[in-house]
């Protein structure tokens, strides 16, 4: 199993900096019977100026404050207090290159009402690219995202993950690295912890908004995008078109970008390392390092 921390680690909690093996949280928690949490996840890279940043930080707590809204719960934390806190975690941890994760979570309450408390803590460890460096073999999933009728799918909720662990963990005992979620309608969703892109034609395509976590790596891609002039369309697709494209990547803050190797087995007609999509992997890095990105070096 992953030590996530040893007797040294540090983390916030309420205000405070407490030992991670200290830390207590009470068994008849809201959150832990029924889910009833948000959490986020961010990345600090070591820049090129030596200078250590959390990529996007703003973003993914204006994300936090939502998610918590969304879903009634109080947030009473300001971006400042919460940036500052993540900041000395990494300092007290002597982490540079880290993944940070926030989570807001509410006191005893075994009732269905919304919280009228919560709680924060801040918590950072050394994590590599979650799905891995290679590129991934893909099956569509059997379970579909939840219905955006029956959850507020934006808020990135700690019930709404039951799905995704479902969904990856039959990927997996199937032989495969990671699953694909269709959405309620048919059409492709997103990964259990990812967005995904594909490219045609010198195109790239990536589901609307609507029925997916709109993630915030997937927000920088068609950043990136505009900056590199890459044409890029926003569109509800189904399995069938996505089975055509030349080549398909997973983004997301802790799986950055991952090429496809197959979905269902077939493999895509264009080698990920000449794709668009290696290009926009180049980049991201670039960016979250705050280097200097020249396309034309790059293209193979
Ligand atoms: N979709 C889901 C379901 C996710 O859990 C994540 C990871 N937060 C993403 C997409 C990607 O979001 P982000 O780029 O903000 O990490």
């Amino acid at each position: 199993m992953y030590s996530y921390y040893n007797e040294n680690t540090i983390l916030y909690f309420n205000g405070e900096y407490l030992k991670a093996s200290e830390a207590k949280m009470d068994l008849y928690g809201q959150s832990l019977h029924y889910g009833y949490a948000v959490f986020e996840g961010l990345r600090a890279y070591k820049t090129e100026s030596g200078e250590v940043k959390i990529f996007k930080v703003e973003e993914h707590f204006d994300r936090f404050r939502r998610s918590c809204e969304l879903i009634h719960i109080p947030y009473k934390w300001t971006n400042k207090e919460l940036v500052d806190a993540c900041y000395k975690v990494l300092e007290l941890n002597g982490l540079e290159e880290a993944y940070i994760r926030p989570l807001v979570f509410c006191p005893p309450n075994m009732t269905l009402k919304a919280a009228e408390e919560a709680h924060v803590m801040i918590c950072a460890w050394e994590w590599g690219a979650y799905l891995g460096e290679k590129l991934l073999r893909v099956k569509t999933s059997s379970y579909q995202r939840p219905n955006p009728k029956a959850f507020k799918i934006e808020s990135k909720s700690a019930g709404l993950y039951v799905n995704s662990i479902l969904a990856s963990q039959e990927a997996k005992a199937e032989g495969y690295d990671e699953a694909l979620l269709l959405d309620i309608n048919g059409n492709v969703a997103e990964g259990p912890g990812a967005n995904l892109f594909f490219e045609k034609d010198g195109t790239i395509y990536t589901p609307a908004p609507g029925n997916i976590l709109p993630g915030i790596t997937r927000a920088t891609v068609i950043e990136i995008c505009a900056e590199l002039g890459i044409p890029l369309v926003e569109k509800f697709f189904t399995i069938e078109e996505l089975k055509q494209a030349e080549a398909v990547f997973y983004c997301g803050t802790a799986a950055e970008i991952v090429g496809w190797d197959s979905l269902d087995g077939q493999q895509f007609s264009k080698p990920f390392a000449q794709s668009l999509g290696k290009t926009i992997q180049q980049a991201y890095k670039a960016k979250v390092l705050e280097k200097e990105f020249k396309r034309e070096a790059q293209v193979a």
